[in-house]
């Protein structure tokens, strides 16, 4: 009884709710909406506006249907070093494995989903920041730590899912060395004024297999070793880059898809 005396109420809310709009449906194209619904925000359509563009389909699968595959494990030619020359680092077994300096990607990004798997090295040798060190570089500027942290600390801000140099990850989700680990990242790139000042920071959401470490997290500006990061006006595009750190770590299987839309140009 007294659940009820509880229920009755939010029932009674619910209801009336539900027919506080009474508008027409009406059939735009095949399909059903509304057209005499309130505007949403922006003044541009309709709650449940039926001439709203689609969005695109995208088949999933490993790699979903709009993915630029940037390394399938067979070649790097997506690849190359900061002076252009073909990138050096080593294929082989589905794998390219850091050698030599950076690599960056031949075609340049702003906002992306990033997809990409690494491996630290087998056995571990090093302690802190000299073990298996890597990392991504998101427009070429803002780094994303790839680090060996099982069972093995460093500063925070420098470990691996840390923005480096700015905020650590929320958990450690790291896996031991050997096996495959994965990134799945989402990058908003920086949004300058005409007159060059900051508009929007870079923001990046991370999960480091499949664990959310970076929850739409603001970055200072683009990294920085010892120094306090800071924005001055960038272009709207970078390359991704993957960085050599004399640590041997591998990484295959990275796709990215660029998150322009129809309502998001
Ligand atoms: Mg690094």
């Amino acid at each position: 009884m007294k659940n009820n005396l509880i229920l009755l109420p939010l029932l009674v809310a619910v209801l009336f709710c539900g027919r506080a709009f009474a508008g027409s449906e009406t059939v735009v194209n095949g399909i059903a909406g509304f057209k005499d619904s309130p505007l949403l925000p922006g003044g541009k359509w309709h709650v449940h506006d039926p001439e709203r563009p689609q969005p695109p389909v995208v088949t999933p699968g490993n790699v979903p249907s709009d993915a630029i595959i940037l390394f399938d494990g067979t070649d790097l030619s997506q690849w190359h070093d900061k002076k252009g020359n073909p990138a050096p680092w080593i294929v082989a077994d589905g794998a390219m494995t850091a050698a030599k300096t950076d690599i960056v990607t031949a075609k340049e990004f702003g906002d992306i989903q990033l997809h990409a798997e690494f491996s630290e090295p087998v056995p571990a040798t090093g302690t802190g920041q000299g073990r298996g060190n890597s990392g991504i570089f998101l427009m070429g500027r803002f780094e994303i730590q790839v680090l060996d942290c099982f069972k093995s600390q460093t500063y925070p801000d420098g470990q691996t899912s840390a923005i480096y140099g700015q905020h650590p990850p929320l958990v450690n989700a790291c896996r031991a060395p050997g096996e495959w680990q994965t990134y799945d990242i989402v990058f908003t790139a920086p949004r300058f004024n005409p007159d060059g000042t900051l508009k929007q920071p870079a923001y990046v959401t991370i999960f480091q297999n499949g664990i959310l470490t970076q929850n739409h997290q603001a970055f200072l500006g683009p990294t920085q070793h010892k120094q306090l990061a800071k924005y001055t006006k960038l272009p709207e595009t970078g390359p991704i880059a993957l960085q050599y750190h004399n640590n041997p770590v591998r990484f295959r299987n990275i796709w990215v898809r660029t998150l322009t839309t129809t309502e998001n140009p």
